[in-house]
């Protein structure tokens, strides 16, 4: 069933902390469930994708974005024969370490955490997520994942320089992360370029006209809609075209990774680590119409004037709780006080924020900082 460029679970690098098998799941059907069950999984439900403030319940949180990449991702790799297993979960796992605020919590931490000669990012926090923070299990601290997970959750979307990063040196960053994990940007990009025009027109914050004018994969497929389906509804339309444009972007993913992988000839997951670059990838005219639909997005959607409100809102709550927190480090919880005793303190205060919700931090700004949340 599986290619053999796929990553065999019996081969699996293992767990911090050995565990004997389960009698009718695999490790990595193990570490798949694990992260459903665990807390910061949960709290995706409450965590902004692109609009904060609920304008609609239709709109996607980043749970359900998150079950989007799963189920894409899924399908891609039932097509190459990878492991469904692992793909499926480093999809559940890979959106994790998202502050609150989506792109905007990101960035405000991100900035604050500079000023202290620090930096945010979200795929670290996600490996201290499920290394340290998830306290489930009596036998083991965090979700004990195997390797091939763990490794994922950093790989996934870039590599890091070895030098610049000694304490992931058991990642091996100077080599490609399998394909699975190769896999989880692409779909991840499909899924919310796909997604956020779809929330957009929903919103009327973006216009058929111009989503036509501006993305020439949308417009061709709008056309042969239009043609075939003439009298249905606009939105009837748009979803129809949504529809094709995700499944060229998939079939092009599909069958240009599979060329790639042939050319390549990469017969071994060893194969495809010591290539120089990652074989996941779109042909080029695909990758130049998906970095349309991306551009487009930018543009008219996530640095609209519309959404400019509720960005600024989020970055300030972020940075204000940020300062209150390192100037009264006995207002934290006691877990994040202890933690001061081996980390420094704008990092604790760091990850305190960043494992938050949107309504959680929301309501304590309004709490501790009463007079700043009426402004
Ligand atoms: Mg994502």
């Amino acid at each position: 069933m599986l290619a053999p460029y796929a990553v065999r679970v019996e081969s699996s690098l293992g767990r911090r902390y050995p565990e004997p098998p389960h009698p009718y799941r695999d490790d990595f059907q193990r570490d798949r469930d694990r992260i459903i069950h665990a807390r910061a999984f949960r709290r995706l439900e409450n965590k902004t994708q692109v609009f904060t403030q609920r304008l609609s319940d239709h709109f996607r949180t980043r749970l359900t974005h998150t079950i989007e990449v799963a189920q894409i991702s899924r399908t891609i790799a039932a097509a190459l024969h990878l492991n469904e297993s692992l793909v499926e979960t480093l999809a559940l796992v890979h959106d994790i370490g998202h502050p609150p605020f989506g792109h905007s919590g990101e960035r405000a931490l991100h900035l604050a955490m500079q000023e202290h000669g620090q930096t945010f990012d979200h795929n670290l926090h996600a490996l201290r997520i499920v290394e340290h923070f998830e306290q489930r299990y009596a036998s083991h601290p965090g979700l004990n994942l195997t390797f091939e997970v763990r490794e994922g959750i950093i790989k996934h979307s870039h590599d890091y320089a070895a030098d610049a990063y000694p304490e992931l040196a058991e990642y091996i960053l100077d080599q490609r992360p399998p394909l699975e994990a190769q896999l989880i940007d692409h779909t991840d990009e499909i899924a919310y370029n796909t997604a956020d025009l779809d929330d957009g027109y929903e919103a009327r914050l973006l216009k058929l006209e111009d989503i036509r004018r501006n993305i020439p994969i949308f417009d061709r497929c709008f056309r042969l809609v239009n043609s075939e389906f003439s009298n249905v509804r606009d939105k009837l339309k748009f979803n129809e075209t949504l529809k094709r444009v995700l499944n060229l972007l998939v079939t092009d993913l599909i069958e240009n990774t599979r060329a790639r992988v042939g050319a390549a000839g990469a017969g071994t997951v060893e194969d495809v680590r010591r290539y120089p670059e990652r074989l996941v990838a779109f042909s080029p005219l695909a990758d130049q119409e998906r970095a349309q639909v991306k551009q487009f997005l930018y543009h008219n959607l996530y640095h609209s004037e519309s959404l400019r409100p509720q960005k600024a809102d989020g970055e300030k709550i972020v940075r204000e709780l940020f300062t209150y927190w390192l100037e009264r480090p006995s207002a934290l919880p006691a877990s994040y006080q202890r933690q001061m005793e081996t980390e420094s303190p704008a990092r604790v205060v760091c990850d305190y924020i960043a494992g938050m919700t949107d309504n959680f931090i929301l309501d304590l700004h309004r709490k501790l900082l009463p007079r700043l949340s009426a402004k």
